[in-house]
């Protein structure tokens, strides 16, 4: 592949279910079904801006297989955001969707816009005029979003009012990572990385690691990044954060770095630098430094072939989508490095979007010790069904996202077969 294409997000998603596709020997159409996606739409968005005049924005909403169930995915605001990103974003929520068993299938969205360059009222009106557009493919049994990448519970809740507007009633389902008080769910807000501890926990006891004791560090400081920063000593009973990093710049300190207080600060000055008592620290360094668990929760092609091999944690718990090369993965898995492939790591937050569309169906609430357990219960399993397919297939040397790729294949493949469309 040309430079290009190598680090094009849709053609490594391509790749990586080659990969699975000829392991398991599946059949040529069903392969080529999975290949692209289902549907896609492309909208345009007129927006009237606080100066008065109109600005038009590029919108997505990817709509990758619905075989295994309804569409389920985020929406993510970036001013880099491409459609071939949205596909390959597309593409894991099904695998994700898939590893964690839950019964439904996977789609994205995104515009292309910078939220931070936007003032409140310029979001609220691009977010409803994104459903005026897209909720003709969205509701129930069809297509359901949620947050992602720079959209928020605030944005949910505009969406979701937008929605009963077009319907003329209140489908609360429709949309995830709402606000408590609109139907969300107990327990979303941090179960990205709640999801992804529960899967550093196993990893952990496979690898004869104790948790406690383990340090680590954190590329990206975004939803994902902020609560594995609290959680992984809340949930694991210990550990040393002794890195964190941001789009503006990182800190450093061997000491340990507190993950309550460097939330706190991050939140009130919107940076993770200037932190008392640490050192500046780049991105690229952050990931190279010798620790047990990396988070990696920013964004798309960090690790690559030309960092990999100096990569030194035993454990890459990937909270962000996309953040390995598949030249990458195959330099880490010879060095020893544990990977918790993205799709798995992260499919906390797709899990309990599920659990809050299944609240908000039947219109009856769960205590967050309901959401934890039942959490921790499709993580775990997720899991074990990766790394059982990873040891079963030791001889051929392949790595954990593959094993990932070859469980979630597979079941929606099967599905694909009994309904009758391969
Ligand atoms: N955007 C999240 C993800 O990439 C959550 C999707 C959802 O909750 O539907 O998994």
């Amino acid at each position: 592949m040309a430079k290009e294409e190598k680090l094009n997000p849709f053609k490594i998603a391509q790749a990586q279910l080659d990969e699975a596709a000829e392991l398991l020997g599946l059949d040529e159409g069903t392969h080529m079904a999975l290949r692209t996606p289902m549907r896609e739409l492309h909208v345009t968005l007129p927006v009237r801006m606080d100066n008065g005049k109109v600005k038009v924005f590029q919108g997505f909403r990817v709509q990758y297989n619905d075989a295994r169930g309804p569409t389920k995915g985020g929406i993510r605001y970036h001013p880099e955001e491409t459609i071939d990103t949205v596909r390959a974003l597309a593409a894991w929520m099904t695998w994700k969707t898939a590893v964690v068993d839950i019964p439904l299938g996977g789609g994205k969205g995104g515009i292309v816009c910078n939220p931070k360059e936007m003032s409140q009222g310029e979001l609220e009106r691009l977010s409803r005029q994104y459903i005026r557009q897209v909720g003709r493919i969205l509701g129930i049994g069809k297509d359901s979003p949620a947050p992602d990448v720079y959209t928020t519970p605030q944005i949910m809740a505009w969406m979701m009012d937008e929605f009963y507007w077009q319907i003329g009633y209140n489908d609360f389902g429709v949309i995830t990572g709402k606000p408590i008080a609109l139907g969300g769910s107990l327990g979303r807000s941090d179960a990205t990385a709640r999801g992804g501890i529960y899967t550093v926990r196993e990893a952990c006891k496979h690898l004869g690691i104790d948790p406690a004791k383990a340090t680590y560090a954190i590329q990206g400081f975004g939803n994902a990044g902020q609560f594995a920063a609290t959680l992984h000593t809340d949930v694991l009973g210990g550990g040393k954060l002794v890195a964190v990093s941001d789009s503006r710049g990182g800190i450093f300190s061997k000491d340990g770095i507190a993950p309550h207080a460097i939330v706190e600060h991050k939140l009130k000055t919107g940076k993770v630098e200037g932190f008392p008592n640490t050192k500046p620290i780049t991105n690229e360094a952050l990931l190279e430094l010798e620790v047990d668990v990396l988070y990696p929760a920013a964004l798309e092609n960090v690790i690559t072939d030309k960092n990999a091999g100096n990569i030194k944690a035993k454990i890459s718990c990937e909270l962000a989508n996309g953040p390995t090369t598949p030249e990458a993965d195959k330099i880490l898995t010879k060095n020893g490095v544990f990977i918790i492939p993205d799709f798995l790591a992260n499919a906390g937050g797709v899990t309990v979007s599920y659990f809050e569309m299944v609240q908000d169906h039947y219109n009856y609430f769960w205590d967050l010790k309901t959401v934890h357990e039942r959490l921790d219960a499709k993580m775990t399993k997720a899991f074990h069904d990766v790394l059982n397919t990873f040891n079963q297939y030791k001889k051929k040397n392949i790595t954990m996202r593959t094993a990932a790729y070859l469980v979630s294949v597979a079941r929606v493949a099967e599905a694909m077969k009994l309904r009758g469309w391969v």
